[in-house]
């Protein structure tokens, strides 16, 4: 039994050059090839397998992160071709008009490109925040400046793992400042609405939590992560009363994501099962042992799954 993960799924934006998606038109090549291949088997048959610990042989389900907008089409064309996906939302950006960190990474990258992004990151760190020690381990790592991708690793590497997630925030709040003054705006355009996602649940999409703001569960403590957890769900709650079924994705996915009070939690709050990322089938032993972290493919890993690049980006590879 295979479950695939997704994340953007549009068509190009000239306005935001840089950015990576998984093309819409790729997106239902993949399915119908899945389709061809696979068993899609219905919700029932999913989660009867799940309560009896066995897979269904060759079957495959489909699963949506991050509550973008991109999914409120996807879940449609979903419904038209009789299928059905398993929708993770994280409900932050509901309560503070602001887009998650990561989303926020991805945007101002996408919009323009990765050198210009870690010029004003390391104006903003020598400027306004970080001392002496932050400066000298940028030395460290600020050489490479040659292209975009490098600069884009070093944004990310600066973000996650030099800043702690309050200077993380604060140096993203400047960020988004100067590149998306109209934040709630921009937010209003990225995630679902409740009311599109109260509409997928009608459709017959599965509507699951993906925490309140999108952490690395395994830097947290128990309380914080029960908070994450609980929270989540019950805005969930408040949006789609109906949802009948309880289900988790970690954000990032993957072992070091999260921990054992990470599993603790989701056991206490009676979670029918948890997605993690490792790219391999679901097999009786993870039914049996792992029902908290059961193993998704990134959609990647197959045919027409490959993203798509902004156009600046296309353009650069095929002159290298
Ligand atoms: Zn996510």
């Amino acid at each position: 039994m295979k479950s695939f993960m997704y994340h953007y799924i549009r068509e190009g934006d000239e306005a935001y050059p840089w950015f990576r998606y998984l093309h819409i038109e790729d997106f239902k090549k993949q399915v119908s090839y899945f389709k061809h291949h696979y068993n899609f088997i219905s919700k029932s048959e999913f989660f009867n397998s799940i309560e009896q610990k066995e897979p269904v042989e060759d079957a495959a389900i489909l699963t949506f992160d991050d509550g973008l907008i991109d999914h409120f089409e996807a879940a449609e064309y979903l419904a038209a071709e009789g299928l059905w996906g398993i929708f993770y939302i994280p409900t932050g950006p509901y309560q503070t008009q602001k887009l998650l960190d990561v989303h926020r990474i991805h945007v101002l990258i996408g919009k323009y490109g990765g050198q210009e992004i870690l010029l004003t990151l390391e104006k903003t760190l020598r400027e306004s925040y970080i001392q002496n020690e932050y400066v000298d381990k940028f030395e460290k790592v600020t050489y490479a400046r040659q292209d975009n991708d490098a600069a884009t690793k070093q944004v990310k590497q600066i973000l996650n793992y030099f800043l702690d997630y309050q200077q993380k925030d604060d140096v993203l709040d400047v960020l988004m400042q100067k590149y998306f003054p109209d934040e709630a705006l921009l937010c209003k355009d990225f995630y679902l609405s409740p009311t599109q996602i109260k509409s997928m649940n009608n459709m017959g999409m599965v509507i699951g939590a993906h925490s309140v703001t999108h952490p690395v569960f395994s830097r947290l403590d128990y309380a914080t992560q029960n908070n994450e957890i609980m929270n989540c769900f019950k805005l969930l709650d408040d949006f789609v009363p109906s949802n009948s079924i309880k289900t988790f994705c970690y954000p990032y996915g993957g072992d070091h994501s999260f921990n054992e009070d990470t599993l603790m939690i989701l056991e206490k709050e009676n979670v029918d099962f948890s997605f993690s990322v490792e790219q391999r089938d679901i097999n009786a032993h993870d039914l049996i042992h792992k029902k908290q972290a059961l193993p998704r493919y990134d959609c990647n890993q197959f045919p027409f799954g490959q993203a798509s690049m902004g156009l600046k980006r296309a353009e650069m590879m095929a002159n290298s």
